[in-house]
């Protein structure tokens, strides 16, 4: 039967139900609260450019952008080498991505997990990072009693997002954090390698076994915590450990 009624379709129904929710709750740039034109966004212009890519050179062991051509490795890597592999990180840790990281932890802004992880996805692409080499992606745990106050661990959302994008493995609550010492950024830099010494463990040796593991983070500093994760996972019998972050301090 034929209708004169005009056919609404999902789509039709979507814009004016964004539309609606835009004139009541307009969208906001999850930094300066600017007024955004699309939901979608989460980042007004002027302080997506807040954002620094990370670009070559970089270090060739754990990616931080190298001061002097002339060199392979980073100044911290000069002062002492990680245990890891290899790591990688998308952006270099400025106020910027201090700020936004912040909101993601300690505010429970979880919706930031998309534009992190399209930032991973952006890096991966254009730097061919070799994730598909890995077989297993491990979320970098946080201690329980962190879990408890925070109620989510911020690179388990990360990890889940990546695995689903590149098809991979995500293995988590078998890398335990166990110690839980004073927060890393309260530490002077030798006092951060010994606070995190033997803080990891892994409770199912037998599922990383000769296994290849990406170890997935939102910030590496110094470095120590993912050595000391990347010596568990290698006693454990893992065969190689990288470190894939979200950001890295220069
Ligand atoms: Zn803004
Ligand atoms: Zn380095």
């Amino acid at each position: 039967m034929l209708t004169c009624f005009p056919v609404v379709n999902e789509i039709t129904l979507m814009y004016f139900l964004e539309a609606f929710l835009n004139l009541i709750y307009p969208p906001q740039c999850w930094l300066c609260h600017a007024t955004l034109a699309e939901r979608r966004q989460t980042l007004c212009v002027s302080c997506r450019e807040k954002i620094r890519h990370n670009i070559p050179p970089f270090c060739a062991r754990c990616s931080r952008p190298l001061e002097k051509l002339s060199r392979s490795i980073c100044h911290q890597c000069q002062k002492r080498l990680p245990d890891f592999d290899q790591s990688w990180a998308a952006t270099i840790y400025n106020d910027a991505m201090k700020e936004l990281l912040h909101q993601f932890k300690y505010k429970g802004k979880t919706g930031l997990r998309h534009f992190f992880a399209d930032l991973l996805f952006v890096f991966i692409e254009r730097y061919k990072v070799p994730v598909q080499q890995f077989d297993l992606l491990v979320p970098m745990p946080i201690h329980s009693a962190k879990y408890r106050e925070r109620e989510f661990n911020q690179t388990v959302l990360l990890a889940e997002l990546l695995s689903k994008h590149f098809s991979l493995t995500c293995c988590d609550h078998n890398l335990a954090r166990v110690a839980h010492g004073p927060a890393q950024a309260l530490l002077s830099e030798k006092e951060r390698w010994t606070n995190v010494q033997g803080a990891f463990r892994i409770r199912q040796p037998q599922k990383i076994k000769n296994k290849s593991i990406l170890i997935i983070d939102d910030l590496i500093t110094t470095g120590a915590t993912a050595s000391s994760a990347a010596i568990t996972c290698r006693k454990a019998g893992a065969r190689t450990v990288g470190i894939l972050a979200l950001s890295i301090g220069q």
